[in-house]
């Protein structure tokens, strides 16, 4: 249906393994790596592009230094460069709207197709019917309103960005058995798991069929051992303060989660390495890798009970996700920031359903531009960084590189980035920028004629230990203007991978070394047979590929998370923590991504780049 490979479903079940990948080695994606893109304004950026991974591999070879000759100079002159369009290179481009006054001008540079960073959105079409899904960012929950001075970045870009607080979902047909969905792709795995009909295939359950909703059981369904499951339960129910001190949030950072579990809980092995994949669904690696704040942060059992009891209690707890997940969030700051930019008005079915207008993006004269599919390679002060004036920006677009100048720049790229970019870099941000860790991570949406075959199970959800992920569910997907898929067995819907890379036991960078290397290694029919095959463990004859299946888009990213190892946050051996080095401002360059939180999160992606801009502004405007 989708352009690729249907015919060859079936050959692919009996397709040969992908090769494994070799560690270390970083191989430049072939022809057959990126694969069907879907339709619509995204379907030729899903995932890392290979041009960007090639730009990418380009500059940490050291291709652009010295930079070459024929280096086109455009002339202009910007007040601010934003360099990165994910959520936080716009909320610096929102910030520099509201505070720089008539007449100044920002450029921002972004090196895929669209804007939105891993908050992009996948559309593909099934038998006329259109489905969205997220490419990466799906989830967000709505803030409480007049939070006051303590509000959370949230709250305060919510309603300045014009998010409404209720939503639509398509109502259950009350002649299907009963069934309860997730909104998003995140929450089943333990907040709102009471919200959806999860099967549980972990290797210790039973046989072929899934163990449904074991945590609402006490897990009596399942084939862990009355031990396990004692150890299980009391990780998830165990509502002890394990610790006294004020310092407490110092005391997490300095220990992993692992060692949170085993040795405070005292606990054993197999519940941290139950928590790691969620854990990783977050922050990148998994118990053995991350901070226990990390968890702390989101609220994982054991940290838990450091916050009050009403924060405690998930029972009216809510996630939603937008068609295209945070692409939501994308489009309405870029609405905000370049009104052109998506056609129609501001309402919010305008801005989640208008198609984008390229050529309204870069047009002289604005207060912001945004320039697409350009890679800044080199970012330098003109002389030295205390006293310059100027910063010059060098771009790679359609195999030229060109020159602007600006009064300040904003880093809205992550570490990896940075620290090949900016020239001038003094050493000790080099320093600071070596400690960070980034996971690679891979979403894969399958696009399938039907859903019977979890319908069938009485289920929405699954949690297993298998070859392909770990995780895969049906949303109930949000209804927007004329967007209104269909929630029904027999109509076509999207199933969603989250799968993250993670080899408990092997040091943090190890591991996302290794998984760098196989999600770059494998090619797009490899990882279409390993889907297949997951479905067929998963599901049995119940699902048919060539029946079934509409079309798979990969979305890969390479350095999807920071991650936040113990110290992360709060430094180690009285040492600050390097992500407040990095977050001083560096002569007229500043730095602003969510990795700068640990927890990369919407708002407060969005507020680090405001913040950045801020830095930028009081020295260049
Ligand atoms: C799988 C996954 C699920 C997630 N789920 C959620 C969720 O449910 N809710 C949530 O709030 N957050 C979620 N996040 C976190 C998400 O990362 C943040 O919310 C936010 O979207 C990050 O924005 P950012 O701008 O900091 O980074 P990015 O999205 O990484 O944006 C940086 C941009 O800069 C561009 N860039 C980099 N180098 C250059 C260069 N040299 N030249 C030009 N451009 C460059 C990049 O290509 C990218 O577009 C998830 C992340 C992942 C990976």
């Amino acid at each position: 249906m989708n352009g690729v490979l249907l015919g060859s479903s079936a050959a692919l079940l009996h397709h040969a393994a992908p090769l494994a990948a070799a560690p270390g080695a970083l191989p430049a994606p072939g022809p057959d790596w990126y694969g069907f893109g879907g339709v619509g304004d995204y379907a030729a950026s899903h995932g890392n592009t290979p041009e960007v991974v090639a730009r990418a591999h380009e500059l940490r070879d050291g291709h652009y230094t010295p930079l070459p000759d024929g280096i086109i100079d455009t002339g202009e002159m910007f007040d601010a460069v934003i360099v990165g369009g994910g959520i936080a290179g716009l909320g610096a481009a929102m910030e520099f709207r509201h505070k720089s006054g008539p007449g100044k001008t920002c450029l921002l540079l972004e090196n895929h197709p669209i804007w939105g960073g891993e908050s992009k959105r996948n559309e593909f079409m099934v038998d006329d019917q259109l489905l969205i899904a997220p490419q990466g960012a799906n989830g967000f929950s709505i803030p409480g309103v007049d939070e006051g001075e303590h509000a959370s970045d949230d709250s305060r870009y919510y309603d300045a960005i014009g998010i409404p607080r209720e939503f639509q979902y398509p109502q259950w047909n009350p002649d299907h058995k009963p069934l309860r969905f997730a909104n998003d792709h995140y929450g089943y795995l333990y907040w709102i798991e009471h919200g959806a009909d999860v099967g549980y295939y972990l290797g210790a359950c039973c046989g072929a069929a899934p163990a449904i909703n074991p945590w609402s059981r006490n897990l009596d369904n399942t084939n862990w051992t009355p031990a396990q499951r004692e150890q299980l339960l009391r990780w998830r129910n165990d509502t002890r303060r394990p610790y006294d001190g004020d310092d407490f949030e110092r005391w997490l950072d300095s220990m992993s989660y692992r060692q949170f579990v085993e040795q405070v809980m005292g606990l054993g092995r197999h519940v941290a390495d139950y928590a790691g994949p969620i854990l990783a669904g977050a922050v990148g690696l998994g118990s053995d890798a991350v901070s226990a704040y990390a968890a702390y942060a989101i609220l994982f059992p054991g940290t838990i009970n450091f916050y009050p009891p009403a924060v405690r209690d998930f029972s009216a707890y809510q996630r939603h996700s937008f068609p295209g997940g945070n692409d939501g969030f994308a489009r309405h700051f870029v609405k905000k920031i370049i009104p052109g930019a998506i056609a129609g008005d501001d309402a919010f079915e305008s801005v989640m359903n208008g198609r984008v207008q390229f050529d309204q993006l870069d047009l002289d004269g604005m207060p912001v531009r945004m320039r697409l599919g350009a890679t800044v390679v080199a970012v330098e002060h003109a002389g030295v960084a205390q006293s310059s004036d100027t910063v010059n920006i060098t771009y790679t677009r359609d195999g030229k590189l060109y020159r602007v100048r600006a009064r300040g720049v904003v880093m809205a790229s992550g570490g990896w980035v940075n620290r090949h970019v900016v020239r001038d870099l003094p050493d000790s941000y080099r320093a600071a920028y070596a400690t960070f860790k980034h996971a690679p991570f891979l979403v894969a949406n399958v696009a399938v004629r039907n859903w019977r075959f979890m319908y069938d199970l009485g289920i929405t959800a699954c949690r297993y230990d298998g070859d392909f992920g770990f995780s895969v569910n049906v949303r109930a997907p949000m209804q927007v203007g004329d967007y209104r898929p269909a929630l029904d067995p027999d109509q076509p819907a999207v199933l969603s991978f989250y799968v993250p890379f993670i080899y408990p036991g092997e040091p943090a960078l190890a591991q996302c070394s290794r998984g760098r290397a196989e999600l770059f290694s494998t090619s797009y029919v490899d990882y279409e047979h390993r889907i297949i095959m997951q479905l067929r463990t998963l599901f049995g004859t119940a699902f048919n590929p060539q029946r079934d299946l509409a079309g798979i888009i990969l979305n890969r990213w390479g350095h999807a998370y920071v991650v936040p190892e113990p110290g992360f946050y709060f430094g180690r051996g009285g040492q600050p923590a390097a992500r407040d080095v990095v977050r001083q401002r560096h002569g007229r360059i500043a730095f602003g991504h969510s990795e700068l939180r640990g927890n990369q999160h919407w708002g407060p992606a969005a507020a680090e780049g405001a913040r950045a801009m801020a830095q930028v502004l009081d020295v260049a405007v």
